[in-house]
């Protein structure tokens, strides 16, 4: 008897959520853009949907197939990856409430732990999430509900344990809560690894093409609110389970993924696989040569043997990705060298086929500057896209030659 395997990640990145059309049998099912559906009577709906906010086909398609991917029991599209991580705070916490949040986690979630939600009653701490025993005693000192991690990290690519994380979390009653922008669903399966749940900002690999803004939080099946010490906590739903409340609130306060957004954010998952491949390849030969370059003195990158995170990642990632960053003598230089690209552009962001550079102290880490954790002043990063890596290894030669960093 022959039996069918398991699809794998690429053949489910292309066909889950992507059954032709039952009418016409288009290959790609149509853009859903309606804002209302027509109904069959008085609380009498088509296939459940009634309103463009609470569900709409183009948005489930997308959902199902991230949660597909990333191993997950439910996934939600949000306009923005700082509305997907707002709108999860919500559900997971309560004024009060304390979260432990990894030190070098993006910008936009740092302010977000330091600054908005604090306003808001929330106590949030910044932890190394590298030093896992001084996690363990702040989520117990604290008595956390929630631990925050980003892996790898932005911008010195350090790798965290997210199964030890995990552990420590659920020891003391606290969910973990891992971003997998950096990774993607097809590098790093967290849930898998025993996250409870993932976020995303799908505008980098996920879209993949530097054209849409997005934000994704993908539920471990099953996954309930942790019991608060009166009892059981079962959230706005009376259920407690934690996709439910999801849906609830982010049916509430609207903070849903346009129809056109998501169907973008669904099409670059269908070439996600083969993406993340050449970025990573990419990645490791550009960090090779910079390795080996005179005016480089340090690079970041856990792709190569002897990245302090090159163990871990490789035992918890498929490859390493596209993102790296190198230091060179100083902020003068490293300002320099990312104004002197020409294949490379200067620009914020990451995980596009466009090739990107930054200088992370002013471009993106500045809300961090006089937090405890301090970058180097000589960092630049970099985001290598899909173009030829000859080319992008001869323009950061030209660019390092042309900011006077070589040769003193
Ligand atoms: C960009 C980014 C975010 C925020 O996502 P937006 O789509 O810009 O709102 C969150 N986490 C990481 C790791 C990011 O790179």
């Amino acid at each position: 008897m022959t039996t069918t395997p398991t699809p794998g990640f690429a053949t489910r990145a292309v066909h889950v959520g992507q059954e032709p059309d039952a009418t016409t049998g288009d290959v790609v099912p149509p853009l859903h853009v309606a804002s209302t559906h027509a109904q069959d009577g008085v609380e009498t709906l088509r296939h459940g949907y009634e309103y463009g906010r609470g569900a709409n086909p183009t948005r489930d398609a997308f959902q199902r197939a991230l949660a597909d991917l990333e191993g997950g029991g439910a996934a939600f599209a949000f306009p923005s990856g700082m509305s997907a991580e707002d709108t999860l705070v919500r559900v997971l916490t309560r004024p009060g409430d304390h979260v432990a949040f990894g030190d070098d986690v993006y910008g936009g979630t740092y302010r977000l732990f330091t600054v908005v939600r604090p306003a808001e009653g929330l106590r949030a701490t910044p932890v190394d999430p590298g030093d896992v025993d001084a996690v363990a005693a702040t989520v117990a000192g604290e008595g956390s509900r929630l631990v925050w991690v980003e892996t790898p990290s932005n911008p010195l690519l350090e790798v965290f344990d997210i199964a030890a994380l995990a552990e420590v979390a659920h020891r003391a009653g606290a969910l973990l809560v891992v971003d997998n922008t950096f990774a993607s669903p097809y590098l790093q399966h967290p849930l898998a690894l025993g996250a409870d749940v993932v976020v995303h900002s799908t505008t980098k690999y996920v879209g993949g093409h530097s054209d849409l803004i997005g934000g994704a939080v993908v539920v471990a099946a099953g996954l309930h609110l942790p019991a608060r010490p009166g009892g059981a906590d079962l959230g706005w739903t009376g259920t407690g389970d934690v996709a439910a409340e999801l849906r609830f609130l982010q049916s509430a306060i609207g903070a849903v993924q346009s129809p056109r957004d998501a169907h973008l954010a669904h099409r670059g998952l269908k070439t996600l696989a083969v993406r993340m491949e050449r970025h990573s390849a990419s990645a490791l030969a550009l960090a090779e040569h910079l390795r080996d370059h005179p005016a480089v003195r340090a690079v970041h990158y856990p792709g190569l043997a002897e990245d302090p995170g090159h163990d871990l990642a490789a035992r918890q990632m498929r490859a390493s990705g596209g993102v790296l960053s190198f230091e060179v003598a100083d902020a003068d230089h490293a300002r320099r060298v990312a104004e002197s690209t020409r294949v490379f552009s200067l620009a914020v962001s990451l995980g596009a086929a466009e090739s990107l550079i930054e200088y992370p102290p002013v471009m993106t880490h500045a809300v961090k500057q006089g937090a405890r954790w301090e970058l180097p002043a000589g960092i630049v990063r970099l985001s290598v896209g899909l173009e030829d890596v000859e080319d992008l290894i001869a323009d950061i030669d030209v660019a390092l030659e042309a900011a006077g960093a070589v040769g003193e």
